[in-house]
């Protein structure tokens, strides 16, 4: 398979995306580091479904916002599996609230969570990977980050910086045959999106022109073409996955 050999980092793999990236990434070969906040039971069934596949799994329950917790992370999963070939920075929180009354503990927490962390995390991961001289990174962000939402500026200013990020890190890495990308999904069917009212829903829907919100499986399978081999000259990119929603 595409992944034979691989070992693989997914950052909150325990539900919704990350957990359908784990398994996607675990299908296609890869042996999987699942990370996760606190839904211990929920990290634990990634784990058993990535070992159903025949794969091997290990959890780690880390904060990716927090720096030195991610430095650990990364040695204790170079330590038990031997490397890190692909770093999937999925991990996220939504704090919405207007502009005006937005707290400053939400916007703190937001970009703390959704955009430190992928600073946390490739910064600890990509020492192994220059030595290496390969690797594959994609961080998860948002048809938000590029359209902007009303709501959710915390939220827009995080997944925007990520797409910079991405492109500043795809020049420094590229020479030493690590690629840096990043997928924006529209709207997927997770926890996240489930607290949403079904008005609002049913107004975004009629806003996608394949009249459906995404499926988690709909963005894990863009993020095995680009850690895949078919995708060794894609680096810096955005890849927009929302059903016709947002075009770029
Ligand atoms: P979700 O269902 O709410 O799952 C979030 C995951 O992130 C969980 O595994 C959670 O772990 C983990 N997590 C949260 N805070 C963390 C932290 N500080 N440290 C480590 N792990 C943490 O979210 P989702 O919908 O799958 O979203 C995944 C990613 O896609 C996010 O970056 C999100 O912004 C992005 N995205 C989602 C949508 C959408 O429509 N759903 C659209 C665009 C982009 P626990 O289980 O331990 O809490």
């Amino acid at each position: 398979m595409q992944l034979d050999g691989k070992v693989a980092l997914v950052t909150g793999a325990s539900r919704g995306i990350g957990r359908s990236i784990a398994l996607m990434l675990a299908a296609r070969g890869a042996d999987i580091v699942i990370n996760y906040a606190g839904n211990t039971e929920a990290a634990e069934k990634t784990k058993a479904e990535v070992e159903a596949l025949g794969r091997k799994a290990m959890v780690i329950k880390a904060d990716v916002g927090d720096t030195a917790a991610c430095e650990a992370m990364m040695a204790e999963a170079v330590k038990e599996m031997g490397k890190i070939d692909i770093l999937v920075n999925n991990a996220g929180i939504t704090r919405d609230g207007l502009l005006m009354r937005m707290k400053e503990a939400d916007w703190d927490a937001v970009l703390t969570t959704n955009l430190k962390s992928v600073y946390n995390c490739t910064k600890a991961v990509i020492k192994y990977m220059m030595k290496a001289r390969s690797g594959r990174i994609v961080s998860i962000s948002s048809v938000v980050g590029a359209m902007g939402n009303a709501g959710q500026s915390n939220y827009a200013a995080a997944k925007a910086g990520i797409m910079g990020f991405t492109k500043a890190v795809a020049k420094e890495a590229a020479s030493r045959g690590i690629t840096v990308n990043a997928i924006a999904p529209g709207f997927i069917e997770t926890d996240m999106t489930a607290v949403l009212p079904e008005k609002v829903v049913d107004n975004l829907k009629a806003a996608i022109p394949m009249g459906r919100l995404g499926a988690p499986e709909d963005i894990a399978k863009a993020v095995a073409f680009l850690v895949s081999e078919d995708a060794a000259y894609i680096t810096g990119q955005t890849l927009h996955v929302n059903g016709g929603m947002f075009m770029y």
